[in-house]
């Protein structure tokens, strides 16, 4: 295992980032450690009204004055290449930064960069193809246009989990469209945010088209809830936080996005093959160590294989290392924050003293290099009764919440019977039963002997409490424009 430790001199200190250019850091900042060493890593400006302010004015007069927005499909998509180009050179640094700041292994860190890149292709190529309707059976002396336009100044409210990757799904999909923008990252983690934006401006993207704000999301991000100057909101995050967007952007009228929480389930059939679904079970929850909305993190297993199922689960779960960021062969990284891995452990506490099994793990790791991070190992609760906490709510850790079933119908049932509706995973190889389990579950994605997986062309959301809008795909971009009409008597 290797680990590195930071100095004092690896600390990067930001501003916030507008028309182009970092402002010194204020008196007030954000200090962040890496949840899995203490080391300080970073520190953000903890912006004010004033500062979300400058920046929303920024991104709305570049939006009017068309520098971005009226530019060709042709140069908005070479600017995006262009940042593609930058992303692959410094992706190492972004890699590190991500990995640093959220405490997950370096490994998944670069794989979010590599997916970042592939999204910002996407936003390109659509940046280039995108084209509106003619409509010419309307009759005799008619032509209809039916267009699309960049919906205006989106603001971008974003998480700790997957800061670049989550940041990607939006940016490059608005900026492609026409849009101008300002983030705000989560205070936690906003490093590579504010690379991006300088990035983007290495690129050539015109001074204000993207902008970023650190600091408390009550203060920053309210503002941009009711800023007058933010045509389009989207936010990723918890689903009390995007309630209070709601509420606090009701006077504006603006349009809103909605990827909040979730609570997946792993639903496994006695005709899946046994091995690779329990490889993809294990991978579903403990993927980005639990912190990720689509986690797996209920298996819904059929009783007759019930007891080998999660026997070869917890086999498979005791070859998985934990470690922190810097440690190359980790496969699952610290817990975000002290409070957040007391919460994860006592939904397992809770979960043990109602009468569920816990099979392996629900202990914090504190031996050798993990004594001064935040560490849960994979942890599997058995005979999990559905109503209960660690049933129904998110926990964002790597905890498998086990329930048997005993019929088709008690598996969408059981699957169906939370509040959320972002993602679940069907183990099957029957046809019928994977077709059918896949239409009746109430969720924006399904996965059939796969999870966690995606491309950019899939667009990705929830149902229910899990919010709503979509990311990604033709679907995700085409959130970014109004749709106009104009039509036209062509004859006098
Ligand atoms: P969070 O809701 O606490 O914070 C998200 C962002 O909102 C942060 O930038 C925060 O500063 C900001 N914020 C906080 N209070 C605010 C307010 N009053 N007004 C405006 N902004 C405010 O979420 P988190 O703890 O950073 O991330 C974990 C949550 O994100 C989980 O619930 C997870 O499921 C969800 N998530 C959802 C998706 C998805 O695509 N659906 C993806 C990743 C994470």
């Amino acid at each position: 295992m290797t680990v590195t430790r930071a100095t004092t001199a690896d600390v990067r200190r930001y501003g916030a980032y507008i028309d182009g250019s970092m402002t010194r850091p204020g008196e007030h900042v954000f200090r962040r450690e890496n949840p899995g060493t203490g080391d300080l890593v970073a520190e953000f400006d903890r912006g004010d009204e004033a500062t979300a302010a400058a920046a929303t004015a920024s991104a709305r007069r570049v939006f009017d004055e068309g520098s971005w927005s009226t530019a060709s499909g042709q140069h908005r998509a070479r600017i995006l290449l262009r940042l593609v180009e930058l992303m692959r050179r410094d992706s190492e640094k972004l890699a590190r930064i991500e990995a640093d700041e959220t405490g997950k292994p370096i490994r998944l860190a670069r794989g979010d960069v590599q997916g970042s890149i592939g999204l910002t292709e996407y936003a390109a190529a659509l940046a280039l193809t995108t084209s509106g309707e003619v409509h010419t059976n309307l009759g005799d002396g008619f032509l209809g246009l039916v267009t699309r336009e960049p919906c205006g100044v989106v603001a971008m409210v974003t998480p700790w989990n997957f800061p670049l990757l989550l940041l990607m799904q939006k940016l490059p999909f608005a900026l492609a469209a026409g849009c101008t923008a300002v983030c705000k990252p989560s205070e936690l983690t906003a490093g590579t945010t504010l690379e991006i934006a300088r990035l983007l401006t290495e690129a050539g993207l015109p001074d204000g088209a993207f902008n970023v704000v650190t600091g408390a999301g009550s203060v920053v991000g309210d503002h941009l809830a009711r800023s007058a100057d933010v045509d389009f909101l989207s936010f990723t995050g918890s689903t009390a936080v995007g309630r209070s967007i709601v509420e606090a952007s009701a006077g504006t009228l603006k349009r809103l996005s909605m990827e909040l929480g979730g609570k997946a389930a792993s639903i496994v059939f006695p005709d899946a093959d046994l091995d690779k679904a329990a490889d993809g079970v294990l991978f579903g929850v403990t993927f980005n160590q639990g912190e990720c909305c689509v986690s797996g993190a209920r298996l819904l297993v059929h009783e007759d294989i019930a007891d080998e199922f999660v026997r070869r689960v917890a086999e498979k779960a005791a070859s998985l290392t934990v470690g922190p960021s810097t440690d190359e062969s980790a496969d699952l990284g610290a817990m975000i924050h002290e409070d957040h891995l007391n919460q994860v452990l006592g939904f397992v506490d809770d979960a043990r003293a109602a009468g569920a099994e816990v099979v392996t793990g629900g202990e914090r790791l504190t031996a050798g290099a993990l004594a001064d991070g935040y560490f849960v190992p994979p942890t599997i609760v058995d005979r999990v009764a559905p109503g209960s906490a660690l049933f129904c709510e998110e926990v964002f850790g790597p905890v498998l919440a086990v329930t048997r079933f005993s019929s088709i119908d008690e598996a969408i049932e059981l699957a169906n019977a939370v509040q959320y509706g972002l993602a679940n995973s069907v183990w099957s190889t029957d046809i019928y039963t994977a077709l059918t389990v896949s239409r009746r579950l109430q969720s924006g994605t399904v996965w059939v002997n796969t999870t966690i997986d995606g491309a950019p062309q899939l667009p990705g959301g929830g149902v229910k409490q899990s919010g709503y809008g979509r990311e990604m795909g033709k679907v995700g971009f085409e959130e970014f424009t109004e749709v106009k009409t104009i039509q036209i008597r062509t004859s006098v």
